[in-house]
């Protein structure tokens, strides 16, 4: 079992340290800035022994070298991506298994929002970083990659058991649900859903993770199959891919 604390910082930004209780080992998924993550595992105790990046944007890496400084710790990041990725020690890709103590994460690739883009898959604990390629209600934005390739990194991640919970990267729920709505006004789900979101966001909770099953029945970009959507969108029958890139395009210009 591993225990995992989220750490918002910047303006929207979760880092998420992943401690593996047996071992002691720590890790810090995407560490953007390094003071609050020291602060956090001094307060619990922890030491910290490992960054997993998911890509190589700012944002993600941009304490990976202080943070490496301090506490002499190994970075594992995408292959794809390695020349990008500060300090690397380890570059993975799909297939690759990473271990944090007792525990294993299995590496996939999910181009789209970067060309290298990887998640890291706690299965045992139904875990997953994902970094900026699925969000609540969202994906990342294709700043390297083809709709093609991201609706194939999102298909990926949609096997995945329904209860795993999401540990994606930012707080975007609130602007992702409100296109939502404006492609899916009539998803009963998603209804539900932005009620729930607003209440969290009034009393300054997070709304993060989410959950795969959550995300099937609510986020537009894992519902190209669905009729509602593609009318919205004058998109009846249409490929699955072209109704991803439309809905992609229009939330670019939401
Ligand atoms: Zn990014």
């Amino acid at each position: 079992m591993i225990e995992i604390v989220q750490l918002p910082v910047l303006q929207d930004n979760y880092l998420y340290l992943i401690h593996e209780p047996t071992s002691g080992e720590t890790a810090i998924v995407d560490p953007a800035v390094d003071a609050p993550v020291i602060d956090a595992c001094e307060a619990r105790g922890w030491r910290l022994t490992h960054i997993f990046n998911t890509h190589h944007h700012w944002d993600h890496t941009g304490a990976n070298l202080a943070l490496k400084d301090h506490y002499g710790l190994h970075i594992t990041g995408p292959k794809a991506e390695a020349e990008r990725i500060p300090g690397i020690d380890r570059p993975v890709s799909e297939g690759d298994v990473v271990m944090l103590g007792a525990v294993k994460a299995a590496v996939f690739d999910v181009p789209g929002h970067t060309s290298g883009h990887i998640a890291y898959h706690f299965a045992d604990d139904r875990a997953l970083f994902c970094g900026d390629t699925l969000f609540a209600m969202g994906c990342g934005r294709l700043f390297e990659g083809t709709p093609a390739q991201m609706w194939a990194s999102l298909q990926k991640l949609m096997v995945l058991d329904g209860d795993t919970s999401v540990y994606c990267a930012h707080e975007y729920t609130t602007t992702n649900g409100k296109f939502a709505l404006s492609v899916e006004p009539d998803n009963p789900d998603l209804i539900t859903r932005m009620d729930e979101v607003k209440a969290l966001r009034a009393e300054g909770k997070p709304t993060i993770p989410t959950t795969i099953a959550l995300e099937k029945r609510t986020n537009p970009f894992l519902r190209p199959d669905s009729p509602g959507l593609q009318a919205s969108l004058d998109m009846v029958g249409a490929d699955p891919v072209a109704v991803f890139a439309e809905t992609r395009q229009r939330k670019d210009n939401f």
